[in-house]
Protein backbone atom coordinates (compact mmCIF):
# COMPACT_ATOMS: atom_id res chain seq x y z
CA UNK A 1 0.00 0.00 0.00
CA UNK A 2 1.39 3.24 -0.95
CA UNK A 3 0.84 5.93 1.66
CA UNK A 4 1.41 9.56 2.17
CA UNK A 5 0.60 10.89 5.56
CA UNK A 6 0.12 14.63 5.73
CA UNK A 7 -0.13 16.37 9.98
CA UNK A 8 -1.21 20.02 10.45
CA UNK A 9 1.51 20.97 12.47
CA UNK A 10 1.64 25.22 13.56
CA UNK A 11 5.27 25.59 14.95
CA UNK A 12 8.64 25.10 15.48
CA UNK A 13 8.05 23.87 19.11
CA UNK A 14 10.26 21.08 19.64
CA UNK A 15 7.45 19.45 21.42
CA UNK A 16 4.98 20.22 18.56
CA UNK A 17 6.58 18.94 15.59
CA UNK A 18 7.67 15.74 17.91
CA UNK A 19 4.14 14.70 18.36
CA UNK A 20 3.43 15.89 15.00
CA UNK A 21 5.92 13.26 13.49
CA UNK A 22 4.53 10.53 15.72
CA UNK A 23 1.24 11.27 14.30
CA UNK A 24 2.27 10.62 10.70
CA UNK A 25 4.31 7.62 11.63
CA UNK A 26 1.33 6.16 13.40
CA UNK A 27 -0.13 5.00 10.13
CA UNK A 28 2.79 2.96 9.22
CA UNK A 29 3.41 1.08 12.68
CA UNK A 30 5.51 3.56 14.19
CA UNK A 31 9.68 4.67 13.45
CA UNK A 32 10.00 0.78 14.55
CA UNK A 33 8.38 -0.14 11.76
CA UNK A 34 11.42 1.23 9.71
CA UNK A 35 14.25 1.59 12.22
CA UNK A 36 15.61 -1.81 14.11
CA UNK A 37 17.50 -2.20 17.31
CA UNK A 38 21.37 -1.63 16.45
CA UNK A 39 20.97 -0.23 12.71
CA UNK A 40 22.95 3.08 11.72
CA UNK A 41 20.16 5.68 10.16
CA UNK A 42 21.25 8.32 7.96
CA UNK A 43 19.05 11.44 8.15
CA UNK A 44 20.00 13.62 5.44
CA UNK A 45 17.95 17.33 5.97
CA UNK A 46 18.74 19.64 3.56
CA UNK A 47 21.63 21.68 4.22
CA UNK A 48 22.04 23.55 1.10
CA UNK A 49 24.20 26.18 2.37
CA UNK A 50 24.60 28.39 6.15
CA UNK A 51 21.54 30.68 6.56
CA UNK A 52 19.77 30.89 9.50
CA UNK A 53 16.49 28.04 10.27
CA UNK A 54 14.02 31.46 9.73
CA UNK A 55 15.32 31.48 6.03
CA UNK A 56 13.44 28.07 5.34
CA UNK A 57 16.43 27.33 3.23
CA UNK A 58 17.37 24.75 4.88
CA UNK A 59 15.34 21.65 7.22
CA UNK A 60 14.64 23.13 10.54
CA UNK A 61 16.62 21.67 13.05
CA UNK A 62 13.50 20.99 15.07
CA UNK A 63 12.21 18.68 12.38
CA UNK A 64 16.27 16.82 12.93
CA UNK A 65 15.67 16.70 16.70
CA UNK A 66 12.55 15.23 17.00
CA UNK A 67 13.49 12.54 14.06
CA UNK A 68 16.72 11.74 16.28
CA UNK A 69 14.44 11.32 19.32
CA UNK A 70 12.24 8.90 17.37
CA UNK A 71 15.35 6.85 15.92
CA UNK A 72 16.78 6.55 19.58
CA UNK A 73 13.62 5.25 21.17
CA UNK A 74 13.34 2.43 18.17
CA UNK A 75 17.00 1.03 19.33
CA UNK A 76 18.72 2.97 16.17
CA UNK A 77 21.48 5.33 16.12
CA UNK A 78 20.81 8.22 14.08
CA UNK A 79 23.50 10.09 12.20
CA UNK A 80 23.33 13.33 9.82
CA UNK A 81 25.18 13.75 6.97
CA UNK A 82 24.86 16.35 3.46
CA UNK A 83 26.98 17.85 1.32
CA UNK A 84 26.37 21.49 0.61
CA UNK A 85 26.10 23.19 -2.52
CA UNK A 86 28.35 25.86 -0.63
CA UNK A 87 30.92 25.60 2.13
CA UNK A 88 32.38 23.34 4.99
CA UNK A 89 28.91 20.99 6.51
CA UNK A 90 30.12 21.84 9.84
CA UNK A 91 29.55 25.50 8.77
CA UNK A 92 26.19 24.94 7.43
CA UNK A 93 25.18 23.22 10.38
CA UNK A 94 25.99 25.33 12.81
CA UNK A 95 24.56 28.41 11.07
CA UNK A 96 21.26 26.13 9.88
CA UNK A 97 20.76 25.11 13.84
CA UNK A 98 21.43 21.39 13.18
CA UNK A 99 24.66 21.67 14.86
CA UNK A 100 23.61 22.70 18.17
CA UNK A 101 20.68 19.83 18.34
CA UNK A 102 23.47 17.43 16.94
CA UNK A 103 25.86 18.24 19.97
CA UNK A 104 22.95 18.12 22.67
CA UNK A 105 21.58 14.71 21.38
CA UNK A 106 25.29 13.53 20.82
CA UNK A 107 24.51 12.34 17.47
CA UNK A 108 27.38 12.29 14.48
CA UNK A 109 27.37 14.84 11.70
CA UNK A 110 29.00 12.71 8.42
CA UNK A 111 30.32 14.82 5.71
CA UNK A 112 29.70 13.65 2.15
CA UNK A 113 33.23 13.41 0.85
CA UNK A 114 34.22 10.00 0.39
CA UNK A 115 32.38 8.91 -3.09
CA UNK A 116 31.66 5.58 -3.96
CA UNK A 117 30.48 3.67 -7.07
CA UNK A 118 26.92 2.57 -7.80
CA UNK A 119 26.02 0.67 -10.62
CA UNK A 120 22.79 1.31 -11.69
CA UNK A 121 20.76 0.27 -15.11
CA UNK A 122 19.19 2.92 -16.45
CA UNK A 123 20.53 5.85 -18.79
CA UNK A 124 23.22 6.74 -16.46
CA UNK A 125 25.04 3.62 -15.68
CA UNK A 126 27.89 4.89 -12.97
CA UNK A 127 26.60 7.49 -10.34
CA UNK A 128 28.87 7.96 -7.68
CA UNK A 129 27.34 8.83 -4.60
CA UNK A 130 28.40 9.28 -1.02
CA UNK A 131 29.48 6.34 0.74
CA UNK A 132 27.98 7.23 4.38
CA UNK A 133 24.88 7.35 2.13
CA UNK A 134 25.15 4.25 0.35
CA UNK A 135 26.72 2.10 3.06
CA UNK A 136 23.91 3.53 6.18
CA UNK A 137 21.76 0.47 7.23
CA UNK A 138 18.54 3.09 6.76
CA UNK A 139 18.04 6.23 5.25
CA UNK A 140 15.42 8.60 6.02
CA UNK A 141 15.56 11.74 3.58
CA UNK A 142 14.63 15.24 5.44
CA UNK A 143 13.56 17.62 2.77
CA UNK A 144 12.53 20.90 2.87
CA UNK A 145 9.68 22.08 0.52
CA UNK A 146 10.76 24.69 -1.48
CA UNK A 147 10.44 26.00 -5.06
CA UNK A 148 13.02 25.73 -7.35
CA UNK A 149 14.09 28.23 -9.90
CA UNK A 150 15.01 25.25 -12.72
CA UNK A 151 12.40 21.88 -11.88
CA UNK A 152 9.71 24.24 -10.39
CA UNK A 153 9.78 22.48 -6.96
CA UNK A 154 12.67 20.63 -4.67
CA UNK A 155 11.64 18.29 -2.08
CA UNK A 156 12.01 14.33 -1.86
CA UNK A 157 13.47 13.54 -4.78
CA UNK A 158 15.77 16.45 -5.32
CA UNK A 159 16.64 16.26 -2.13
CA UNK A 160 18.63 12.84 -2.43
CA UNK A 161 20.71 14.81 -5.28
CA UNK A 162 22.63 15.79 -1.84
CA UNK A 163 24.20 12.48 -1.94
CA UNK A 164 25.84 13.44 -4.86
CA UNK A 165 29.71 14.22 -3.57
CA UNK A 166 30.35 18.24 -3.53
CA UNK A 167 31.66 19.34 -6.94
CA UNK A 168 30.39 16.09 -8.84
CA UNK A 169 26.78 17.69 -8.44
CA UNK A 170 28.45 20.26 -11.54
CA UNK A 171 29.26 17.56 -13.83
CA UNK A 172 25.64 15.87 -13.36
CA UNK A 173 24.02 19.34 -14.18
CA UNK A 174 26.53 19.77 -17.26
CA UNK A 175 25.35 16.10 -18.78
CA UNK A 176 21.70 17.10 -18.35
CA UNK A 177 22.39 20.62 -19.94
CA UNK A 178 19.35 22.65 -20.86
CA UNK A 179 17.14 19.27 -20.61
CA UNK A 180 15.04 19.35 -17.40
CA UNK A 181 13.40 16.04 -18.10
CA UNK A 182 16.71 14.60 -18.61
CA UNK A 183 18.22 16.12 -15.40
CA UNK A 184 15.02 14.86 -13.58
CA UNK A 185 15.52 11.25 -14.98
CA UNK A 186 19.26 12.01 -13.33
CA UNK A 187 17.36 12.70 -10.20
CA UNK A 188 15.02 9.31 -10.33
CA UNK A 189 18.14 7.02 -11.32
CA UNK A 190 19.97 8.76 -8.00
CA UNK A 191 16.60 7.84 -5.84
CA UNK A 192 16.54 4.49 -7.85
CA UNK A 193 20.23 3.61 -6.39
CA UNK A 194 19.40 3.75 -3.00
CA UNK A 195 15.99 4.14 -1.97
CA UNK A 196 15.68 6.09 1.13
CA UNK A 197 13.36 3.96 3.73
CA UNK A 198 11.31 6.61 5.09
CA UNK A 199 10.78 10.62 3.49
CA UNK A 200 9.67 13.04 6.17
CA UNK A 201 8.82 16.79 4.41
CA UNK A 202 9.16 20.05 6.23
CA UNK A 203 6.20 22.30 5.06
CA UNK A 204 5.84 23.49 8.28
CA UNK A 205 7.05 26.94 6.66
CA UNK A 206 8.06 26.36 3.09
CA UNK A 207 9.92 28.56 0.68
CA UNK A 208 7.51 30.26 -2.22
CA UNK A 209 9.39 32.44 -5.18
CA UNK A 210 12.88 32.63 -6.02
CA UNK A 211 13.47 28.89 -4.86
CA UNK A 212 15.91 27.31 -3.41
CA UNK A 213 18.18 29.60 -2.14
CA UNK A 214 16.42 33.55 -2.36
CA UNK A 215 12.54 32.86 -2.13
CA UNK A 216 10.73 34.05 0.69
CA UNK A 217 9.49 31.97 3.77
CA UNK A 218 5.89 31.13 3.59
CA UNK A 219 4.18 29.61 6.35
CA UNK A 220 2.21 25.99 5.24
CA UNK A 221 1.83 24.45 8.45
CA UNK A 222 2.25 20.66 7.51
CA UNK A 223 4.32 17.70 7.63
CA UNK A 224 4.70 14.93 4.79
CA UNK A 225 5.34 11.47 5.26
CA UNK A 226 6.31 8.51 3.10
CA UNK A 227 7.61 6.26 1.84
CA UNK A 228 8.43 6.69 -1.75
CA UNK A 229 9.54 9.85 -2.44
CA UNK A 230 7.68 10.30 -6.17
CA UNK A 231 4.36 9.86 -4.20
CA UNK A 232 5.65 12.01 -1.39
CA UNK A 233 6.16 14.88 -3.84
CA UNK A 234 3.27 14.63 -5.73
CA UNK A 235 0.83 15.11 -2.69
CA UNK A 236 3.44 17.92 -1.52
CA UNK A 237 2.30 19.65 -4.95
CA UNK A 238 -0.90 19.14 -4.93
CA UNK A 239 -0.50 21.02 -1.55
CA UNK A 240 0.64 23.65 -3.08
CA UNK A 241 -1.57 23.66 -5.97
CA UNK A 242 1.48 23.28 -8.64
CA UNK A 243 0.16 22.28 -11.80
CA UNK A 244 1.23 18.98 -13.42
CA UNK A 245 3.45 20.68 -16.59
CA UNK A 246 5.73 22.68 -14.20
CA UNK A 247 6.68 18.94 -11.98
CA UNK A 248 9.30 17.98 -14.27
CA UNK A 249 10.56 14.64 -11.88
CA UNK A 250 6.64 13.47 -11.73
CA UNK A 251 6.30 14.06 -15.36
CA UNK A 252 9.06 12.16 -16.13
CA UNK A 253 8.73 9.46 -13.29
CA UNK A 254 5.00 9.08 -14.55
CA UNK A 255 6.60 8.58 -18.25
CA UNK A 256 8.69 5.83 -17.01
CA UNK A 257 6.04 4.06 -14.57
CA UNK A 258 8.38 4.24 -11.93
CA UNK A 259 6.52 2.63 -8.61
CA UNK A 260 4.48 5.56 -6.65
CA UNK A 261 3.90 7.32 -9.88
CA UNK A 262 0.71 6.42 -9.83
CA UNK A 263 -1.50 9.41 -8.14
CA UNK A 264 -4.24 7.54 -8.21
CA UNK A 265 -2.91 4.23 -6.07
CA UNK A 266 -1.80 6.95 -3.55
CA UNK A 267 -3.73 6.75 -0.51
CA UNK A 268 -3.59 9.68 1.28
CA UNK A 269 -4.00 9.64 5.13
CA UNK A 270 -3.85 11.94 7.93
CA UNK A 271 -5.07 15.31 7.89
CA UNK A 272 -7.03 15.96 4.35
CA UNK A 273 -4.66 17.67 1.39
CA UNK A 274 -7.88 19.71 0.14
CA UNK A 275 -8.42 21.28 3.45
CA UNK A 276 -4.31 21.98 4.33
CA UNK A 277 -3.59 23.58 0.52
CA UNK A 278 -2.29 26.62 0.64
CA UNK A 279 -3.57 29.86 -2.14
CA UNK A 280 -1.66 31.59 -3.62
CA UNK A 281 1.63 29.90 -3.35
CA UNK A 282 4.77 31.90 -5.81
CA UNK A 283 6.10 29.44 -7.59
CA UNK A 284 9.74 30.91 -9.69
CA UNK A 285 9.34 32.26 -13.01
CA UNK A 286 8.88 29.79 -15.45
CA UNK A 287 12.18 29.26 -16.94
CA UNK A 288 11.87 28.09 -20.25
CA UNK A 289 8.86 27.01 -22.69
CA UNK A 290 10.65 24.11 -24.89
CA UNK A 291 8.36 21.82 -24.20
CA UNK A 292 7.70 19.45 -27.19
CA UNK A 293 9.49 21.79 -29.94
CA UNK A 294 12.40 20.59 -32.26
CA UNK A 295 15.42 20.76 -31.12
CA UNK A 296 16.67 23.25 -33.78
CA UNK A 297 13.99 25.52 -33.15
CA UNK A 298 14.63 26.05 -29.72
CA UNK A 299 18.41 26.46 -30.31
CA UNK A 300 18.00 29.15 -32.39
CA UNK A 301 15.22 31.07 -30.48
CA UNK A 302 16.52 30.31 -26.95
CA UNK A 303 17.24 33.72 -25.62
CA UNK A 304 14.25 34.57 -26.79
CA UNK A 305 12.12 31.26 -24.57
CA UNK A 306 14.25 31.19 -21.90
CA UNK A 307 14.91 32.83 -18.90
CA UNK A 308 18.55 33.03 -17.54
CA UNK A 309 20.29 35.05 -14.66
CA UNK A 310 21.65 37.89 -14.86
CA UNK A 311 23.87 40.10 -11.89
CA UNK A 312 22.92 43.02 -9.92
CA UNK A 313 26.30 44.40 -9.64
CA UNK A 314 25.35 46.71 -6.37
CA UNK A 315 24.61 43.88 -4.16
CA UNK A 316 27.58 41.61 -5.60
CA UNK A 317 30.81 41.58 -3.65
CA UNK A 318 32.57 39.71 -6.44
CA UNK A 319 33.01 36.34 -4.23
CA UNK A 320 33.42 34.02 -6.78
CA UNK A 321 31.34 31.66 -5.50
CA UNK A 322 28.84 31.41 -8.54
CA UNK A 323 31.82 31.01 -10.74
CA UNK A 324 32.93 28.50 -9.31
CA UNK A 325 29.74 26.52 -8.96
CA UNK A 326 28.38 27.43 -12.67
CA UNK A 327 28.82 23.39 -14.14
CA UNK A 328 30.20 25.43 -17.59
CA UNK A 329 32.56 27.34 -16.13
CA UNK A 330 30.94 30.89 -17.91
CA UNK A 331 31.15 32.99 -15.32
CA UNK A 332 33.92 35.44 -14.75
CA UNK A 333 35.26 38.37 -12.99
CA UNK A 334 36.65 40.57 -14.81
CA UNK A 335 38.19 44.44 -14.24
CA UNK A 336 35.54 44.38 -11.39
CA UNK A 337 32.26 43.03 -12.48
CA UNK A 338 30.58 39.73 -13.09
CA UNK A 339 30.22 38.73 -16.39
CA UNK A 340 28.10 35.47 -18.20
CA UNK A 341 28.01 33.92 -21.38
CA UNK A 342 24.59 33.27 -22.13
CA UNK A 343 25.78 31.02 -25.22
CA UNK A 344 27.30 29.04 -23.70
CA UNK A 345 24.87 28.88 -19.96
CA UNK A 346 23.37 25.64 -19.72
CA UNK A 347 19.91 27.54 -17.45
CA UNK A 348 20.71 25.66 -14.40
CA UNK A 349 20.21 28.68 -12.13
CA UNK A 350 22.94 27.13 -9.93
CA UNK A 351 24.60 30.14 -9.58
CA UNK A 352 20.88 32.00 -8.28
CA UNK A 353 20.91 28.56 -5.81
CA UNK A 354 24.00 29.58 -4.27
CA UNK A 355 24.79 33.51 -4.33
CA UNK A 356 24.64 34.14 -0.29
CA UNK A 357 24.02 38.16 -1.67
CA UNK A 358 20.86 37.39 -3.31
CA UNK A 359 22.88 39.26 -6.36
CA UNK A 360 21.27 37.30 -9.29
CA UNK A 361 18.19 37.60 -10.58
CA UNK A 362 16.18 36.06 -13.53
CA UNK A 363 15.56 37.76 -16.95
CA UNK A 364 13.32 36.45 -18.96
CA UNK A 365 13.66 35.98 -22.62
CA UNK A 366 10.72 38.03 -24.80
CA UNK A 367 8.92 35.11 -25.87
CA UNK A 368 8.84 33.50 -22.76
CA UNK A 369 7.56 37.08 -20.96
CA UNK A 370 4.48 37.06 -23.09
CA UNK A 371 3.57 33.16 -22.29
CA UNK A 372 4.46 33.96 -18.50
CA UNK A 373 1.58 36.21 -18.85
CA UNK A 374 -0.91 33.58 -20.22
CA UNK A 375 -0.12 30.64 -18.14
S1 LIG B 1 26.66 37.09 -7.87
FE1 LIG B 1 26.63 36.35 -5.74
S2 LIG B 1 27.86 34.49 -5.74
FE2 LIG B 1 28.32 35.58 -7.64
S3 LIG B 1 30.12 36.78 -7.15
FE3 LIG B 1 28.35 38.09 -6.81
S4 LIG B 1 27.87 37.85 -4.63
FE4 LIG B 1 29.23 36.15 -5.18
S1 LIG C 1 25.60 31.06 -15.47
FE1 LIG C 1 24.27 30.23 -13.86
S2 LIG C 1 22.54 29.41 -15.00
FE2 LIG C 1 24.18 29.69 -16.48
S3 LIG C 1 25.23 27.72 -16.53
FE3 LIG C 1 26.30 28.98 -15.04
S4 LIG C 1 25.36 28.43 -13.08
FE4 LIG C 1 23.98 27.69 -14.69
Amino acid sequence: MNIVTLEKVQSYSRDEVRCGIARLLSEFGGMGAFVKPGERVLLKPNMLYAKPPEAAVTTHPAVVAAVIDLVREAGGTPVVGDSPGVGKLSRVAAKCGILEVLEETETELVEFSEPMEAAGDGLFRRIELARPYLEADKVINLPKLKTHGMMTMTCAVKNLFGAVVGTAKAAWHLKAGEDRDLFARMLLEIYLLRKPDLNIVDAIVAMEGDGPGSGDPRSVGVLLAGVNPVSVDMVAAELLGIPKKFLYVERVAEKLGLPGSDRAAIRRCGFPVEEARVSGFRLPPVSDVQWGLPRFLTRRIRNLLTAYPVPFPDRCGLCGICRDACPPGVIEIRNGSLRIDYRKCIRCFCCRELCPSNALGIREGRLLRIINKYI
